[in-house]
Formats: C-alpha cells, sequence, structure tokens
C-alpha cells in the first residue's frame, strides 16, 4: 500500500512538472504554470520523506529531524532572497539557484561514491560508478560555473582569458576522461584519492569555461549551467532509482539543452566554442573600429510631436528599461500613441536584458499584450515601414560593430536592424557602452537622437507631453 502511495505521488508530481512546463511556454500560463509544477513538487517531497523508507523507525525519525531542519532553513533562506530580490539582479538569482541545484547533485555523487566504497566492493566497472562520476562532475561544473556568472552578472567579477584557454579547457576535459576511466577500472591504486582530484579537476573547469565569457555571450552560457544541472539532477534521480527526479532532471536537461541551442543560433555561436571556453568575436584579433564624432540630442516636446504624428512606432526595450522599472509607464505610453492612432509594438531581442525572456518577463509584468511582442526575425523586416523607433535602455543589441566590425566582441551576434527606420530615438542616461562594454556607432549616425535621463522619469514626462497635444 505505501509503496502504492509512492508511485502515485511519483505520478502526480511527473505528470505536473510535464503540465507546469507546458504552461510555461506562454506568458498567460507561465504564473500558473509554476504554481502547478511546484505543487507537484510538494508531492513529490512528502511522499519521499513520508513513504520512501521502510526501515527501523527510529532511524527514520532522526533523519526526519534532520531533513526538517534542513527544509525550515532552505525555505526561511529561499523566501527571503526571493522576496527581497532587486528585478534587476533576478537574472544572478537565478544563476545562484542553479549552482545550487548543481551542488546538491554533485553533493548526491559524493556520499554515494562513500556508500559504494564501504560496501567493500573494489569494482567499480559498473553503471552506478559511471552515474555518480559523471554526476559528480556535471554538478561541480555547473556549481562553480553558476558561481562565477553569479559573480560577473553582479559586476564582481571581470572577463579573464588565460594564454592558450582553449588548449587548457580541452587539456582538463580529457583529464576528466582519464580519471573516470582510472576509477572504473581500478587502474591506480586509490579510487577515493582520484575521486577527489576528479572534483577539483571538474571544479576548475567550472571555473575556467566560465571565466573568459563576455559581452554577447554570457545568455548561452547561462542556459548550458541550467542544463548542466538537470543531467547532473537526473543522475541523482537514476542513482535512487527515483522516478520523479529522473523526470524533473531530464526536463530541465532538456528544456535547458533546447534553449542553449535556440541562443546559440540567435547569437550565431557555436557550440562547441561555449565548451571549450573560446568564445565571441575578435576572431580578426585587431583592435576594434573608433567610434565617435558628434551625436545629437533631441527635446521631450520633439520627440512627443515626432511620435504623435507618426503612423508606425517600434520600441526596443533593454536591460535599462529594467533597471528604470519603467516597464508599466511604459505600456502607458503605447497606450497614449494609440489612442492617437499610432501602431506600437515591441521588437525583442532574444538576449535583451539578462536573462533569456527578460524583456517578455518584464513587459508582462505591465500587462502588455504578448501580439505586440515581436521576436528579431519577425520586426527586422518592418523597420524599413517604421517611422519612429524608440531604444529604453537598450544598447548592445542594437550596435551595428555586430555586422560591420569583426574585431568587435558581439561580431557575428544578430542585432535589431533599427537603422533601416526613419528616425531612431534612443533613450539612455549617458554615452556610456552597455554590457559588452563597447562603444555604439549607431549613436552617431544622422537618423539617430539621443534622448537622455532615466527611463522612467523621462517616459512619464512624455506620457504628460503627449497627452497635453
Ligand atoms: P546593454 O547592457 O547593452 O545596455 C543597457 C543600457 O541601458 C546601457 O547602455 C545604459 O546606459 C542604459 N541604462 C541603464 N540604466 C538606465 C536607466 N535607468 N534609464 C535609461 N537607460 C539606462 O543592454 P541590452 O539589453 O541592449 O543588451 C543586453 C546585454 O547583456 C547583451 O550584451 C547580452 O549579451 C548581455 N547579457 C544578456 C543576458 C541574457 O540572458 N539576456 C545574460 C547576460 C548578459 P547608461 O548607463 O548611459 O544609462
Amino acid at each position: 500500500m505505501q509503496d502504492l502511495l509512492l508511485k502515485l505521488c511519483y505520478l502526480i508530481g511527473s505528470v505536473t512538472f510535464i503540465v507546469g512546463l507546458k504552461m510555461l511556454s506562454h506568458p498567460d500560463t507561465a504564473k500558473k504554470g509554476n504554481l502547478v509544477a511546484a505543487f507537484g513538487m510538494t508531492i513529490a517531497i512528502i511522499g519521499t520523506l513520508f513513504l520512501y523508507y521502510t526501515g527501523d523507525l527510529s532511524d527514520k525519525i532522526i533523519n526526519l529531524i534532520w531533513i526538517f531542519i534542513a527544509l525550515i532553513i532552505g525555505t526561511i533562506m529561499g523566501t527571503v532572497a526571493a522576496k527581497k530580490v532587486q528585478m534587476t539582479a533576478m537574472p544572478q538569482m537565478v544563476s545562484l539557484f542553479n549552482g545550487m541545484g548543481g551542488a546538491c547533485a554533485a553533493i548526491i555523487s559524493i556520499v554515494e561514491f562513500k556508500h559504494l566504497m564501504h560496501e567493500g566492493s573494489a569494482d567499480l566497472n559498473n553503471l552506478t560508478a559511471m552515474t555518480i562520476l559523471v554526476g559528480l562532475v556535471i554538478g561541480t561544473v555547473s556549481f562553480f560555473g553558476s558561481m562565477i556568472a553569479f559573480g560577473k552578472l553582479n559586476g564582481n567579477i571581470n572577463d579573464k582569458t588565460l594564454p592558450m584557454q582553449q588548449v587548457v579547457n580541452i587539456g582538463l576535459m580529457a583529464f576528466i576522461v582519464i580519471l573516470i576511466v582510472c576509477i572504473m577500472t581500478g587502474m591506480i591504486a586509490s579510487p577515493v584519492i582520484l575521486f577527489y582530484v576528479l572534483l577539483g579537476v571538474a571544479a576548475l573547469y567550472g571555473v575556467l569555461f566560465v571565466m573568459p565569457i563576455g559581452g554577447a555571450d554570457m545568455p548561452v552560457v547561462i542556459s548550458l549551467l541550467n542544463s548542466f544541472t538537470g543531467v547532473a539532477a537526473a543522475c541523482g534521480g537514476f542513482l535512487y532509482g527515483n522516478p520523479v527526479m529522473l523526470t524533473g532532471g531530464i526536463l530541465v536537461g532538456s528544456a535547458g539543452t533546447i534553449l542553449t541551442i535556440l541562443m546559440c543560433k540567435a547569437m550565431n555561436r557555436s557550440l562547441t566554442n561555449v565548451i571549450v571556453g573560446a568564445f565571441g568575436g575578435n576572431k580578426a584579433g585587431g583592435a576594434a573600429q573608433e567610434v565617435g564624432g558628434a551625436y545629437k540630442e533631441i527635446s521631450l516636446s520633439d520627440t512627443a510631436v515626432l511620435m504623435a504624428y507618426s503612423k508606425k512606432v517600434v520600441i526596443v526595450p533593454g536591460y535599462g528599461l529594467a533597471v528604470a522599472q519603467a516597464q508599466h509607464i511604459c505600456h502607458e505610453l503605447e497606450k497614449v500613441l494609440e489612442e492617437k492612432e499610432v501602431d506600437v509594438k515591441y521588437a525583442i531581442h532574444p538576449v535583451a536584458g539578462r536573462m533569456p525572456g527578460h524583456m517578455n518577463v518584464l513587459l508582462a509584468e505591465a500587462d502588455v499584450p504578448y501580439e505586440k511582442l515581436l521576436e528579431m526575425e519577425e520586426i527586422n523586416p518592418e523597420f524599413a515601414q517604421t517611422d519612429v523607433v524608440l531604444i529604453l535602455g537598450a544598447n548592445d543589441v542594437v550596435n551595428p560593430a555586430a555586422k560591420n566590425d569583426p574585431a568587435s566582441p558581439i561580431y557575428g551576434m544578430p542585432i535589431l536592424e533599427v537603422e533601416n527606420a526613419t528616425h531612431v530615438i534612443v533613450n539612455k542616461r549617458s554615452m556610456k557602452p552597455g554590457y559588452a562594454g563597447i562603444e555604439n556607432a549607431l549613436f552617431y549616425q544622422p537618423k539617430t537622437s539621443m534622448l537622455f535621463g532615466d527611463a522612467k522619469k523621462v517616459l512619464q514626462d512624455l506620457v504628460s507631453e503627449l497627452k497635453g497635444m
């Protein structure tokens, strides 16, 4: 009976994960999807806690006490962190949580390796040992890689490339494979020492593979690390014969892998390059093209007039819009313009912001209708028929260096081709560069006018100006 109930809990967990994931694919259902999957996870956890263990009752009670202490600490920390986090720090938090998943998977491998060794069987040439070792490597790489990604997104760590970075990374990967073979075949006497060497090498690879990633390439690495955590968790599920952990891990692993492939495609990068840490543009090896000259500014009232008398306006949201928390007033601007019979759309670049889907989440929070958000491939042909493009806190995603400067770190990344519109208005606070740290020639083009100021304040003033017209 207990076994049947446990299986039922796992079935509910697995089905709700799949349904929840499906619901996450559309903004209208995403919030509910998250709750559905969380409900399934709660059922699976309760089932595991109370129905899984069939051994000695006093052991079970002691274990449950420890588990509940950890659950309470984790719940308090997670809830406080999620409630307190600023919207702008969300990407860092996602990286941190992803890293925790990787660490859990690695710890499972460490514990299970100890069990295996205690069983006294010297034979490690089996599927269980292989799963433990693979889980250890992937979980450790995911943890250390995510911590470096956290530091980079938080602005604490700069991009650093070692001399011969590719060779070092390939060497480390080869060393990992050799260590796994040695442990499994018993070629070298002490598997325990080799196991910890493997842990150290995987940690080093995790750090070195994310360290040089910069410019426009972080999104790909973030989704790759996400898929690593899923695969590592699936290894844990396999070890324990736990179907819900296996399903969850496989879902995260495959969704993360699909996202990584989509991101690679969107960024025009190759997956092999991500894994060996040789990334970005600058394949020409030279210095980036000089950008500069005079730029012109536009006043609020001129911007309002230009937009009010346009037929079509495209808004390009970027990281600065999230920083300014100007999504609600941006939606207000869109409504005011539509009352004046202006057709308004949003151009969504796949890596705008600091996490995959950042702009979709931000604008959905302000109830911007999903049909108004057009992906890069859909909107690019429309710029030629657009009167005004209003860029709100975006920079790298509209930087023409991606198309015409082979020495640029974002070279090769497809961008929003805003320069095809009649007028381009850029709102940001200064002439400072964006995430990739490079100048933007778009700001100096004759069609472009700069509208300086914090996005929220500028949009509030623009909306009042338009309402008064
Ligand atoms: P960028 O980081 O290129 O530019 C953002 C711009 O916003 C800055 O130039 C800044 O200029 C401006 N800004 C900041 N605060 C405000 C404010 N309060 N009001 C108005 N403007 C403001 O952003 P993009 O969205 O164009 O590009 C995203 C970049 O982040 C890409 O390089 C991408 O690769 C990278 N990235 C993306 C991830 C993802 O998954 N989406 C993950 C990690 C990195 P100023 O200071 O002058 O105001």
